[in-house]
């Protein structure tokens, strides 16, 4: 599906480019309200890519029976540097414990003791900081670490939880969870929790559930990014009308006739993010394409309707089901796609790492 290049200018127009956009064009064409410290922004800004969710080398199973995951981190993370992605969203996974991956798909065994969700948040956690002490990957809290990471070659891990399961209706956590450096919740996964409804299961709440709305004030207070990826459309829609903040929907793609999936979304549910000034990232998985061509599609499916900055990647890397992007070198082969069929390297930036910036500098706090 063809994209109109003109109607990319004039969203672009529309939106206003943001400074840090700017490197490709003249300086002398800024004006000179600029302040020093948007100066400083677009020096550290340029280069910035981000991955708005990953498992590298499914780090979440390690300390897990029969699991060894030291060695695919690894390489994972040389990859991640060698593509030319510079930060993500290191994502736990809440329900892994309870989950089987079958033939089929992915289904719940069963539900969770009380205190283990809790105490597997907490062996996920342990053991990706022992991986990230020996590997090339840091983890950070915010731009300025992600910053000084970059600069000294190293990926930024930015610690993610994929279900607010581990929460376990203890607000306090939510304290906790950022104290030790948790900066995105995934309100919902696969197994059903007390936060709100998701779409692969029946709805219980209508919605986000008293404690889902509890912990989306907590995360907007603390600074943390809200991602409703997995999230039912009226779960979305009351995140949405309640945080008043950007949010973020992690990896997605626009539903279609010829391959629908529930785990796509609907038009009217992507412009939910939209609206909110968040970032859709687009999911690689086979689910929606079998080649890297029908992504690149998807792509331009996307922009043309919810506008270029709004969109960025979230590859689901070494969690995806049969990706068309298996590899950070795939990545790098969407880039020059995406090169290839118009966008121009500024517009690129802006749906491999500007885009997501620009919301981590709107919620997360400032250097803490
Ligand atoms: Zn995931």
């Amino acid at each position: 599906m063809g994209l109109s290049r003109r109607a990319f200018l004039e969203q672009l127009a529309a939106a206003g480019v943001a400074p840090w956009m700017l490197d490709e064009c003249s300086r002398e064409n800024e004006t000179t309200s600029r302040t020093q410290s948007d100066e400083a922004d677009d020096v550290s800004a340029a280069g910035f890519t981000f991955d708005l969710h990953a498992h590298p080398g499914e780090f979440f199973r390690r300390g897990l029976p029969g699991s060894d995951v030291d060695e695919a981190f690894k390489a994972r993370v040389e990859d991640m540097a060698a593509g030319g992605m510079t930060s993500a969203f290191f994502a736990l996974v809440a329900d892994i414990a309870i989950l089987e991956i079958t033939d089929t798909g992915i289904r719940v065994s069963r539900l969770f003791e009380p205190g283990e969700a809790w105490d597997d948040y907490r062996r996920q956690l342990r053991q990706l900081r022992e991986l990230i002490a020996v590997g090339s990957a840091r983890e950070v809290r915010n731009l300025v670490e992600a910053d000084a990471a970059r600069a000294e070659g190293a990926v930024s891990a930015f610690v993610a939880v994929e279900g607010g399961d581990f929460l376990e209706g203890d607000i306090e956590r939510l304290g906790r969870a950022y104290d030790e450096g948790v900066r995105s919740i995934q309100l919902v996964h696969y197994a059903q929790n007390n936060l709100g409804d998701l779409q692969t299961e029946p709805p219980v709440y209508d919605g986000l559930s008293p404690f889902g709305r509890d912990v989306v004030d907590g995360m907007v207070a603390l600074g943390m990014v809200i991602d409703v990826a997995h999230a039912s459309f009226t779960t979305v829609k009351d995140v949405a009308d309640r945080a008043g903040v950007p949010i973020v929907l992690s990896h997605s793609l626009l539903n279609t006739p010829e391959r629908p999936h529930p785990r796509h979304i609907s038009a009217d549910h992507a412009r939910l993010i939209a609206e909110t000034g968040g970032v859709i990232g687009l999911w690689p998985s086979g689910f929606g394409s079998e080649t890297l061509d029908e992504f690149v599609d998807h792509t331009f499916r996307m922009i043309e309707l919810v506008g270029l900055e709004h969109v960025g990647l979230g590859t689901d890397m070494d969690g995806n089901y049969r990706p068309v992007i298996a590899s950070y070198q795939d990545y790098a082969a969407w880039v020059r796609a995406l090169e290839a069929r118009g966008l121009s390297k500024t517009e690129v930036a802006r749906l491999t790492g500007g885009n997501v910036r620009q919301v981590l500098e709107t919620v997360l706090k400032r250097g803490v």
